[in-house]
């Protein structure tokens, strides 16, 4: 057998299967155990988040031979074809590259002779907010006088690009982006089932690069199994992603605690050099302050749960005991605004110079608020001229 890429081979099958879309799977269980289901639903959500899954298990639900079932059998010829992509009973449309009337219209000429050998005809539009004007005008006379049997299902991630009238006539079901702790947990369950050791950090990892996307977090899996073999580490992991050590954030924030410009500026060169991308560099820069920053927080690192063992949060803890808390939140501010301006920078090395440099420079909120200690001690007494003395050396 060849092998099969994680993405398809771990595509949900079953309502249960769909991860982290629990209020949309329970909806659509009860209308079908109700008898209920719409005949046009719309399905927003950004991509990879199980849309068309979805819609092939509902089709499925529907045309089981043992159905309409809310657990598909996935044995009979039905569920099968469905499966493979095969069957007439489900049509894909991409909204995209068929957006003119004359392609609704088709559309709709070709569900007239439909009902062949399913029960139910499910037609997937993707990328539907795509359509003409004319197209959508097409497609609502469809909606407004539905074919037997014939259930549409408009996904889209825009929304709001799609006309009310359409709206009012479908039911709206908004999937969610799912959480990085949900996807390490369906990732780790799928590296069990495979014989996958893996760090629970470089399931982390994929599961946050994959931002929300169960899809994403599957190929970059496959990506890393492939590099890796069968033991993933969080190191060979960081490299397959293209993300920037740890070790180098932990070098560069020592040399921030001890004031070293020179080795700090030396470490972007070194890190450019490396053939890292910038944008990968601050966006690592920022996850790492995150997590020095929760050290701070007694219980917040371990409250994040799977991506941080315990060993590692207390090197954090250590790492982070070197600076405030006020002056970690004031360095998040300037690498998040580094951030920001880093996609409209002509010249992005050099900014991300000034944001290190900018760090250094950063004048230490501790110390401050050991002058407002002192000043309050000898507010009293005619110590002034001391403190003044005090404030110069501390801010110098
Ligand atoms: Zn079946």
């Amino acid at each position: 057998m060849g092998y099969i890429v994680f993405a398809r081979k771990w595509r949900p099958r079953g309502f249960d299967d769909v991860v982290g879309q629990e209020h949309i799977v329970g909806t659509l269980r009860r209308a079908i155990e109700k008898d209920r289901v719409a005949h046009a639903y719309i399905f927003t959500g950004t991509r990879g988040v199980g849309k068309t899954t979805t819609a092939r298990i509902l089709a499925r639900a529907l045309n089981c031979e043992k159905g309409p079932t809310v657990s598909p059998c996935g044995e009979c010829t039905a569920c099968k074809e469905i499966l493979s992509g095969s069957s007439l009973d489900v049509m894909e449309i991409d909204g995209a590259s068929n957006n003119s009337v004359d392609d609704v219209r088709e559309l709709r000429d070709n569900i007239g002779y439909s009902s062949m050998a399913g029960r139910y005809r499910v037609v997937v539009i993707d990328e539907v907010h795509m359509l003409s004007k004319s197209a959508f005008n097409a497609l609502l006379k469809t909606l407004e006088e539905p074919p037997q049997n014939v259930i549409f299902i408009l996904a889209t991630t825009e929304p709001l690009k799609i006309p009310a009238t359409i709206h009012s006539r479908c039911q709206r079901y908004d999937f969610r982006r799912v959480s990085a702790e949900r996807i390490a947990a369906h990732l780790s369950k799928i590296c069990e089932a495979e014989g996958v050791k893996f760090d629970k950090s470089a399931l982390a990892l994929i599961a946050n690069k994959a931002e929300g996307s169960v899809r994403d977090s599957l190929s970059l899996l496959d990506q890393a199994c492939s590099f890796c073999g069968d033991s993933l580490s969080e190191k060979e992991v960081r490299s397959v992603l293209g993300l920037v050590g740890t070790d180098v954030y932990r070098e560069l924030m020592k040399n921030i605690g001890e004031k070293n410009q020179a080795a700090a500026l030396e470490s972007i060169q070194k890190t450019l050099f490396d053939g890292f991308d910038l944008h990968e560099y601050v966006t690592g820069l920022q996850e790492h302050l995150r997590n020095l920053l929760f050290a701070k927080i007694p219980g917040a690192l371990q409250a994040r749960g799977i991506d941080i063992e315990a060993g590692e949060a207390k090197v954090y803890a250590q790492e982070s005991a070197a600076f405030a808390e006020a002056d970690l939140l004031r360095m998040a501010e300037i690498i998040r605004r580094a951030e920001q301006e880093l996609r409209w920078s002509a010249y992005p090395q050099f900014l991300v110079e000034v944001t290190v440099l900018k760090l250094i420079y950063l004048d230490s909120s501790a110390s401050i608020e050991e002058l407002i200690k002192l000043a309050a001690e000898g507010g009293g007494g005619g110590s002034s001229v001391l403190i003044v003395d005090d404030v110069k050396k501390k801010v110098n």
